[in-house]
């Protein structure tokens, strides 16, 4: 079963490139295992998945110690960390990819041994519930991390809303990669920002139609049967 999610989910990104005539090498798949456990990451990392991500500090340890044998897995964090947990993963993860303060950046300068890649989130949709910077402060955010030589920007995370039509989506995911190729522009030493990290299950074919260097695909990975 997850075999063939893989299949179709690398074919879908593969189909999605050729639209907007992208090479499909540009588009990383980072899988979600938040809601299955090691058996089924081990599955995917033994199709080729290097790719693997969590949103729970405990989690991920967990599922790190248990694969430990599979050294080239590269460790996303995707959710929201508490500035108290980031000394227990700071230093396990390969990127981060929900920063969202300064003084969540701070705590990271503070327990990093090595420069952590970071996306920051942005609140490109505007809803209330949801965590990230807003796009109009996204500069001054990024100007004030500039001493932090351990919080390397690489570039920048967004979430639609669950319930956002299609052609909604399609904005959020293209006013996220207006905002990276404005900051991408200006060259930053300590964000050079050239990525993009945006689409999940319901969204990552119209996020790779947009720039999505980044796919965080979980429920399809595990789901049964076809559509
Ligand atoms: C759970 C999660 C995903 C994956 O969502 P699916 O709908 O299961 O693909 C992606 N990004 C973040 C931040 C998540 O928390």
């Amino acid at each position: 079963m997850i075999a063939d999610n893989l299949h179709i989910i690398r074919q879908e990104i593969q189909e999605s490139c050729a639209l907007v005539s992208r090479n499909s090498e540009e588009v990383t798949l980072v899988a979600v295992t938040k809601s299955v456990g090691t058996p089924e990451a081990e599955e995917l990392i033994q199709h080729g998945v290097v790719d693997i991500a969590e949103n729970r500090v405990d989690l991920m340890l967990e599922k790190q110690s248990q694969l430990a044998k599979y050294t080239d897995v590269r460790w996303h964090l995707i959710g929201n960390l508490q500035r108290r947990k980031v000394k227990n993963i700071i230093n396990q993860i390969d990127y981060f990819h929900a920063l969202d303060s300064l003084r969540l950046a701070e705590e990271i300068q503070k327990r990093a041994e090595k420069r952590i890649n970071c996306f920051i989130e942005v609140n490109v949709s505007g809803e209330e519930t949801k965590h990230g910077i807003q796009p109009d402060e996204l500069d001054q955010f990024i100007l004030s991390l500039q001493e932090l030589t351990n919080v390397y920007i690489v570039g920048l995370m967004t979430m639609a809303p669950l319930d956002a039509t299609e052609n909604e989506i399609r904005q959020i995911f293209k006013a996220l990669k207006q905002l990276q190729e404005s900051i991408k522009k200006l060259e930053y030493a300590h964000a050079p920002c050239t990525e993009l990290s945006m689409g999940m299950s319901q969204d990552f074919t119209i996020a790779v139609e947009e720039g999505a260097t980044f796919v965080r695909v979980g429920t399809a990975l595990f789901k049964e049967g076809r559509d």
